[in-house]
């Protein structure tokens, strides 16, 4: 058997919305890990560009230059289909290009190196995810492939498995997929306070930059199940931020009676200025929002009070406290029945979101010791590195039992939905209901499964998973013949559903292989192979850069005093031969380009060292 002794830890990945962050456990303890550009969060955005794919910061650094080909929030595509009311929203507003591919799965259209590409949102969450194991690898010193990646609890199954695909592409082994509010519970340790104790109830406010999640889980003996979880897909720091924008594009209007509303360029500088200026006001009373030249040469300036942006949000702020109300109501426990309420997002910075929530528990302590961005990687790296087999204490004290995100059942007349398996049974788990046919001498059934909470199957609540024909059931008056149907989920969440007429004895069984936006084996095989593809071509466009700046910097290091001439010639030679060569070699392998670099630092070793 293999020694456990140098195993290659595993990481905890919040793939979040705007942001991601990814932590490990490691010294007795879960460690943020920091990019490289020294932030513990990392914007989930790609780019493309003429020269290559950006990543990050990066990528969106560059987002006002390249806004049609900077791609972002795709977790707000990954699993739905593009004709979702809810992606057609989404898209409607983003500067980049959306468009229906295969069984209408939405396809992210750019350029790339002049070529015009389409990308799953599965592929772009797997270049978010690339970045979050580099920025891993880069800080541990080793190669990774074990992850948990975190989703909010609301994602239904066809969500979760696009996710662990996004994983996949990214040549990461997804151990779990796990649930945003149960990974901050667990960093926050709950799992260990009710150890010895009774069942506990733990509230988790997640407000972050675009979603707004509130979700109650029961805690007992280090257990976790999510009793009830809700939340606005669209409610978030970013719709703060526009309404921020639009009071200036209002006092814009009014100070200089120019509409900006027309300039994205000008909007997106607004939004920049306006976003920083709310987060000052999570701080100080008062601040400025300035841009110089926003609009036909205009420069503006303003002041705004921490009073007047609550105000402005007023409505906004209000709705939290209503689906607090709404998630205790699903749950049906009264808000004194609550014991911990913990915070996550980075809009809980906001004094009076905190202020909210705490007059709304009557003063009870909130928990945000744990910076709010990131206390679901934390969560997330405890429980990756318990299925890691670590053998640290606190890791392995940890159980988690998963539950179902949605409720599971079948079409029945009418186009209801009879539920077999309710919202959040905890899995995995076999339960059976009976079904009579529904009409006269009915010698077939079609079982057609769903998951969802809308009482009917075909509206835009819930999805359709799977059907089958369950035939040669014995011709009798309706409701007669009796059917069982048994649905079965294993540890991983994988659905089987199957049938049996009680006097024909005929069975039939689907074992759900998620369709609507789902990939298939092969598709996932092409889109590694693609990954690996991309990878390879970023890193060909590193060494390029690296080989071009040493080149440079020996040409201008060539005119440093104290050189004789013929020394100063040698450089400048060189540095010019390697930069022709670039030029003419666009094309040029990455062992080319190394070969290169070696050489130019083997003809000057003491100055490239200098560098
Ligand atoms: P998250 O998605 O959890 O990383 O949260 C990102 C959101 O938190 C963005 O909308 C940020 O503008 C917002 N945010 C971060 N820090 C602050 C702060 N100090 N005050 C107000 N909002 C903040």
């Amino acid at each position: 058997m293999a020694s456990r002794r140098n195993i290659a830890p595993a990481i905890g990945i919040d793939l979040g919305t705007t942001y991601s962050c990814v932590a490990v456990w490691q010294n007795n303890r879960a460690e943020i890990i920091p990019n490289d550009q020294g932030n513990r969060i990392t914007p989930s955005c790609v780019a493309f560009t003429e020269d290559g794919r950006l990543l990050g910061d990066a990528a969106k650094n560059q987002t006002d230059m390249n806004p049609t080909n900077t791609v972002f929030a795709v977790k707000r595509l990954i699993g739905r289909r593009f004709s979702d009311s809810s992606a057609q929203n989404d898209v409607k507003y983003w500067p980049f290009k959306v468009v229906a591919g295969p069984s209408d799965r939405p396809r992210i259209v750019v350029n790339y190196r002049g070529v015009e590409k389409q990308f799953y949102a599965e592929e772009i969450s797997s270049m978010v995810l690339v970045k979050m194991k580099e920025v891993a690898e880069t800080y541990l010193g080793c190669i990774l492939k074990n992850a948990v990646i975190t989703v909010p609890a609301y994602f239904n199954d066809s969500q979760r498995q696009a996710t662990k695909n996004a994983g996949a592409i990214a040549g990461l082994n997804v151990m779990r997929i796990m649930d945003e509010p149960t990974a901050a519970a667990i960093a926050y340790g709950f799992d260990k306070i009710t150890k010895d104790s009774k069942k506990k109830c733990v509230l988790i406010f997640d407000l972050g930059g675009g979603t707004f999640d509130v979700s109650l889980l029961s805690v007992i003996h280090g257990k976790f199940v999510v009793q009830a979880t809700t939340g606005d897909t669209h409610l978030g720091g970013e719709d703060f931020d526009d309404r921020l924008v639009d009071h200036c594009v209002k006092e814009f209007k009014k100070k200089y009676n120019k509409d900006i509303t027309g300039n994205a360029k000008s909007l997106r500088r607004l939004r920049t200025a306006c976003e920083r200026a709310k987060r000052m006001l999570s701080s100080s009373v008062m601040t400025s929002i300035d841009v110089d030249y926003l609009y036909d040469g205009v420069d503006f300036s303003t002041r705004i009070s921490r009073a007047r942006f609550e105000e402005l949000n007023k409505e906004l702020f209000m709705r939290c406290t209503d689906l607090i109300e709404k998630c205790l109501s699903d749950a049906t426990i009264d808000k004194t029945g609550v014991d911990v309420v913990v915070l996550v997002g980075g809009s809980t910075r906001i004094p009076k979101i905190l202020e909210l929530v705490q007059d709304f528990f009557k003063g009870k302590e909130l928990c945000k010791g744990i910076h709010p961005d990131e206390a679901v990687a934390y969560g997330a790296a405890i429980l990756a590195a318990n299925l890691n087999g670590q053998r640290d204490k606190e890791v392995q004290k940890l159980v988690l039992v998963d539950v179902t995100p949605l409720s599971l059942g079948i079409q029945t007349l009418g186009r209801e939905m009879s539920v077999v398996v309710p919202r959040n049974t905890p899995i995995p788990t076999k339960l059976k209901k009976g079904f009579e046919t529904s009409c006269d001498n009915q010698t077939s059934v079609r079982i057609a499964v769903y998951e969802g909470e809308s009482a009917e199957t075909e509206t835009k609540y819930n999805n359709l998973l799977g059907e089958f024909l369950i035939d040669g059931i014995e011709p009798a008056p309706m409701g007669v013949s009796k059917l069982d149907v048994w649905f079965d989920i294993d540890a991983d969440g994988i659905l089987t559903v199957s049938a049996k007429g009680r006097s024909s004895g005929q069975k039939k069984k689907i074992v759900i292989t998620r369709q609507n936006g789902d990939l298939t084996a092969a598709e996932i095989q092409k889109m590694i192979e693609d990954a690996a593809h991309y990878k390879a071509e970023d890193e060909k466009h590193k060494a390029r850069i690296s080989l071009e700046d040493l080149a440079e910097k020996l040409k201008s290091m060539a005119m440093d005093s104290g050189r004789s001439a013929s020394e100063m010639k040698t450089m400048e030679e060189k540095a010019e031969n390697v930069i022709a060569w670039l030029e003419t070699n666009h094309h040029a392998e990455i062992g080319e380009i190394n070969k290169q670099l070696k050489e130019l630092k083997a003809t000057f070793p003491a100055l490239c060292e200098e560098n």
